[in-house]
């Protein structure tokens, strides 16, 4: 195998192990995901290898290795500063769950190990030298552009029901289509994702939603109902997701992950406290779910600023950049930049319901952004005074005013009221306390 889209030096590390197991006189080709990713001409990110060696002969000849799954018959080997998972030849019988096999047996050829794998784009293995081992029409598919499963689809996605769900990702992050007889397998079997662990299906959902074509993915996930049966709850219908794919049509365009997910709750009609819940159900880390929420809840604060003031009021313009300006403090400039950009991609007459006809209001994702670049504090560390100068100064003990004094001083400062000057702070801080005593 010429390796052209692997890092240099990763290709030299993995030829190094591949020819020791040949020279131990094994057999050892490289396999899966790096022969399709090459022959597709895309990025090529860990190399797997399966061999005809026993993992205890893979320990011999390797100086460092870690027995990654070595009931499975992976063992890692560790080769320059690259770690890649050499696999014995295996078969497998006996799925528990429908995820699981319960057996493992080593085989002699490596067609057998093939014949194990999920998708023919998947099954095929190239060694050294040697030529493209592709017994079920691997290259074939990867030329029709089909996602395809190795023997009977239905049988397949019944032993391991995960499968199904790597078939919409590859078919979505490929570009490619779903094989006849593998999407009514799929179909038939789609009950069995209830048995699939909720950060298995999170993990394939990310790769899909934060991949190169989410919408083909999603349409997919929309079509064939699979998330519906799965174990956290995806409380959406088919065509909540139907409409929700209209309204994240632009999905493809936002950079972030994290936005990509703020624009499809957002689209799937939840509110940031939902948005919340769901992601937590769904196993996200929880820097991941603060930052949705957060762009979400930024959402809830405009809408209600655009639905309060009236649109036909002079000093519509000033209450609503004020409004604005109360949510990037609130919620944080970067939510605020976030719900920005979801605007952007959103389709204008989704919006447009809370977005008057006047200019301001819908010229807003740049006013929002030159109204957020005017200001001149974001944060309470920008504040010309702190708590314990406040305390000083009034000659009062700290307490909860204190919080709630500064926070308003910083709204003032930072929709343009006042000077973020030290002495006009503390004055302004003196006249607030006063007002509150009377
Ligand atoms: P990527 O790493 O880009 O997600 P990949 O094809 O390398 O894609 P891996 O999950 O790394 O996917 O798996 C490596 C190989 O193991 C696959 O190419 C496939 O041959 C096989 N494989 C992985 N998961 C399964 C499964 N659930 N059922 C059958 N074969 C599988
Ligand atoms: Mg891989």
């Amino acid at each position: 195998m010429k390796w052209t889209m692997a890092d240099p030096g990763m290709a030299v590390a993995a030829d190094l192990v591949v020819t020791q197991l040949m020279s131990a006189g094994h057999e050892a080709f490289w396999v899966g995901g790096c022969i399709r990713d090459e022959l597709l001409q895309r990025p090529v990110n860990d190399m797997d290898i399966t061999t005809s060696a026993l993992p205890e002969q893979v320990v011999s000849i390797f100086a460092r290795c870690i027995p990654t799954g070595l009931q499975h018959g992976t063992i890692t080997v560790l080769q320059n500063k690259y770690g890649f998972e050499v696999t014995t030849f295996r078969t497998e019988s006996g799925y528990a769950d429908h995820r699981r096999p319960e057996q493992v047996f080593f085989v002699n050829d490596v067609k057998e190990d093939l014949r194990r794998r999920d998708f023919t784009i998947n099954a095929m293995a190239c060694s050294i030298e040697g030529p493209l081992i592709d017994p079920f029409g691997g290259a074939e598919d990867l030329h029709l552009r089909l996602v395809r499963c190795v023997g009977d689809a239905e049988e397949r996605f019944e032993e391991d029901a995960l499968r199904m769900l790597r078939c919409v990702r590859f078919a979505s992050t490929l570009d490619f289509r779903v094989a006849k007889n593998t999407w009514r397998g799929l179909l038939r079997q789609r009950d069995k994702l209830a048995h699939i662990a909720v950060e298995r299906v999170r993990a394939e959902l990310e790769k899909i939603v934060e991949g190169p074509h989410p919408r083909r993915g999603l349409g997919m996930l929309s079509r064939s109902g699979l998330l519906q049966r799965g174990k956290a709850p995806f409380p959406w219908t088919g065509s909540d997701l139907a409409a929700a794919a209209a309204l994240s049509a632009g999905i493809g365009e936002l950079e972030s992950a994290r936005l990509r997910w703020a624009l499809l709750l957002h689209a799937l009609g939840r509110s940031a406290g939902e948005a919340d819940e769901l992601l937590r159900a769904w196993t996200f880390p929880g820097a991941t779910r603060i930052s949705v929420a957060g762009v979400l809840r930024v959402r809830e604060a405009w809408t209600a600023a655009l639905r309060e003031v009236p649109a036909g009021d002079p000093a519509g313009t000033d209450k609503l950049r004020r409004r604005w300006i109360a949510a990037v403090l609130a919620y944080g400039r970067e939510a605020a930049c976030g719900w920005l950009s979801l605007l952007r991609v959103l389709p204008p007459a989704s919006y447009s319901s809370v977005h008057s006809e006047s200019k301001d209001r819908m010229d807003f994702p740049d006013l929002g952004q030159s109204w957020i670049s005017q200001m001149p504090v974001t944060a309470l560390t920008d504040l010309a005074v702190g708590g314990n100068d406040l305390a000083e100064a009034m000659d009062k003990r700290p307490g909860p005013w204190v919080g709630s004094v500064l926070s308003e001083l910083l709204l003032r400062v930072a929709v343009g009221d006042i000077l973020n000057d030290r002495q006009q702070l503390l004055t302004e801080a003196k006249r607030m306390v006063g007002h509150e005593q009377l």
